[in-house]
């Protein structure tokens, strides 16, 4: 029985993990690696140093084990062929991903492993569903939601599966490179320790998260989670995306509120939002230019702005608008954004300021902890229009009256934006400790005053959108 080589990427947990429960099954020595490839070392600064603490945590709950994460720098087939070569191993298994970089490396690695005689699987885990499962009737891809949520939640989503007693280790350890040495943190220009304040590392606090979330939010969740000013949502997209819960993990404990209590309003809303992920990846899968392009090419045509002074004012969190400023802030300072704020800054650099999806994607992709690729761009070129099952174009969000609506008492703002209030909380001044000196940015000058009057923005996207006739 030669070992296996577990190839952890997006799925860092010892719970419902079907590639490791699966590979415990089979009594061998488990060899669990990290390959530090451009997967890791081409994201986004947030995301890449978060990933790091992922990893780190993975590692200590693989140690309380007597198992051990090997940790090896370079293009995954080059490591994963030397550590085959190193350990005997007979097998290398991981958990799929689904975006195209990914796909195109795993298969290659699936085929020149094969072809060389090591047994290589993939396994399911990062979602509820595989996306090629889930299909219209006449065996196509969906495009819009609300069909595709109705064919996912009849089908069975399989039932998580337990953490393993134990994971047999090698008789003797490869050499692990030390994750100090991969200094994730270097690309992040903002202080560490006001970021890690937020951040709920781990399989542990991704349990503990959810845990809370059913026991105190779930019950007011469909209304309250719009209100940015609450802690109405559960958070867990920051350990969904590094794997530290799994989907099906989160989906079913929802479904057993559900079984308690048939018809549970918050408990099955929010089964339809986390079904949204698996919409997200399901696009990507099947139509990966989403990543990249407008995925309406009707769309190509319009006269979007490429960067400007407006575009920095907008990431600076400068644009005088407050609900906008405010969501910008509070990605800065914690590394994610509540979705009603992600909605409307997103409309406000696409519609108010015309400016390119991808401008804003990019930054997010920078910036945001609970970083994933496909739920990122499907947000954005849902807010620009030009996704599919897109917000209309027309549908401009007014970020005063959203304001109004959603942080009636201002608690929202006022967190994140010190210069409306007199005794600035910590989070606000927080962004002023973080943000990079070169900004110049004083928490006691005057707020600027709006960048863009709302009613000639709004009108400018409308012209320019009928001028076009898409
Ligand atoms: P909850 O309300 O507790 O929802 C539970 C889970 O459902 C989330 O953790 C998430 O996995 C999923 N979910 C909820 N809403 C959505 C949605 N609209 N789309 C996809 N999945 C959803 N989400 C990311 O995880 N990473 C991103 O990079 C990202 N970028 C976005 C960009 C834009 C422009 C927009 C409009 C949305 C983006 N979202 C992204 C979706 C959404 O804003 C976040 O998933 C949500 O705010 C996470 O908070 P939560 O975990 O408390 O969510």
């Amino acid at each position: 029985m030669t070992p296996l080589i577990l190839w952890f990427r997006r799925d860092l947990r010892l719970d419902d993990n079907p590639m490791l429960h699966a590979a415990t099954t089979t009594g061998r020595a488990l060899i669990p690696v990290f390959v530090g490839d451009d997967a890791l070392f081409s994201i986004g600064a947030a995301a890449r140093w978060r990933y790091g603490e992922s990893i780190r945590d993975f590692a200590a709950g693989l140690e309380r084990m007597g198992s051990r994460l090997i940790l090896r720098r370079g293009p995954a087939l080059g490591v994963l062929r030397e550590l085959v070569a190193q350990t005997g191993a007979g097998g290398v298994w991981w958990t799929r991903l689904y975006d195209p970089q990914a796909r195109e490396r795993d298969s290659a690695v699936k085929a020149l492993l094969r072809e060389a005689g090591t047994e290589a699987r993939s396994f399911p885990g990062h979602l509820l569903a595989e996306p090629w499962e889930v299909e219209t009737g006449q065996g196509t891809p969906y495009r819009v939601y609300t069909p595709f949520w109705k064919a996912l939640s009849a089908r069975d989503i399989p039932a998580p599966c337990p953490a393993p007693a134990r994971i047999t280790a090698p008789h003797s350890w490869p050499q692990s490179e030390r994750l100090e040495d991969w200094q994730l943190a270097r690309a992040l220009n903002r202080a560490v320790p006001v970021l890690a304040r937020h951040a709920r590392i781990g399989e542990k606090a991704a349990q503990a998260r959810l845990d809370r979330f059913l026991a105190n939010a779930v019950e007011e969740y469909r209304h309250a989670r719009d209100l940015p000013g609450r802690e109405a949502t559960s958070g867990l997209s920051e350990n969904l995306t590094y794997g530290e819960i799994g989907p099906r993990r989160i989906w079913s404990a929802a479904q057993a509120l559900l079984g308690a209590e048939p018809g549970h309003k918050g408990a099955e809303h929010f089964c339809k939002e986390l079904a949204w992920r698996d919409f997200a990846y399901h696009l990507m899968f099947h139509t990966p230019e989403i990543l990249t392009r407008n995925w309406r090419a009707e769309w190509d045509s319009f006269p979007w702005r490429e960067d400007s002074p407006e575009a920095e004012r907008w990431r600076r969190g400068m644009t005088g608008e407050p609900f906008v400023d405010a969501g910008l802030r509070q990605m800065y300072v914690t590394g994610t954004m509540h979705n009603r704020a992600r909605m409307i800054v997103a409309s406000y650099l696409c519609k108010h300021l015309m400016t390119h999806w991808k401008i804003g994607m990019d930054w997010f992709a920078d910036c945001l902890t609970d970083w994933d690729p496909a739920s990122n761009a499907m947000g954005w070129q849902w807010v620009a229009g030009s996704g599919p099952d897109a917000a209309p174009y027309f549908r401009i969000f007014n970020p005063a009256t959203q304001a109004a609506k959603f942080d009636e008492n201002a608690r929202y703002r006022h967190r994140f934006i010190a210069e409306l209030s007199a005794k600035p909380g910590p989070d606000a001044l927080a962004y002023f400790d973080c943000t990079p000196r070169n900004w110049g940015l004083d928490p006691a000058a005057p707020y600027p005053a709006p960048m863009v009057d709302l009613a000639e923005g709004r009108a400018r996207a409308l012209a320019a959108y009928s001028a076009r006739g898409t």
